[in-house]
């Protein structure tokens, strides 16, 4: 890794500005409703923005079916995936802070948290926390 790092020609790197936006508390008004990156931007330190924008199609889809009101729908899928959206946001953001952190007492300390992790049950915990509201 460290030698694919130094092996890189500067030139060959393409710099880009990632952002993510806090919890918005309403995604919907009249007939118009956000759905995936427009309701819930998270940093790539998530790794979930794509699958949630793809998890709020379906759910939007699903409830669509289900043909009730524009407003019903709206405000369930809100509901549905609100919570859901807004951890992975949060927890993206922390992982984000921490990666890139620049103090060395905090990366010391990180690096020393790092080996002494349970990966089985954090990796069980993530698993948990991306199933939610998918079917079984
Ligand atoms: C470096 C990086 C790595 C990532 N890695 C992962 C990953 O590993 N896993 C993961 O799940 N996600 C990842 N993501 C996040 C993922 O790319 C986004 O969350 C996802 O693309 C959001 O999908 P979306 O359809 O909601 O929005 P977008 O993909 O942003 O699509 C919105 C579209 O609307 C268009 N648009 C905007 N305004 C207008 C307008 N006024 N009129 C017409 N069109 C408009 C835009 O051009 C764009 O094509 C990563 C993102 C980045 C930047």
């Amino acid at each position: 890794m460290k030698e694919t790092i130094q092996l890189t020609k500067e030139e060959s790197i393409k710099y880009i500005e990632v952002f993510d936006h806090n919890p918005i508390s309403k995604w919907y008004k009249n007939n118009v409703c956000l759905i995936g990156g427009a309701a819930h931007a998270a940093l790539p330190t998530s790794g979930q923005g794509a699958c949630q924008a793809i998890e709020d199609a379906w759910h939007f889809s699903s409830m669509l079916e289900k043909s009730k009101t524009t407003e019903s729908v709206f405000s369930e899928f809100q509901k549905i995936r609100f919570e859901k959206t807004t951890t992975i946001t949060m927890s993206g953001r922390d992982f984000a802070k921490s990666l890139f952190n620049e103090d060395l007492t905090f990366c010391e300390q990180r690096n020393e948290n790092a080996k002494i992790t349970d990966y089985k049950t954090a990796s069980q915990n993530i698993a948990k926390l991306w199933s939610k509201n998918l079917p079984k």
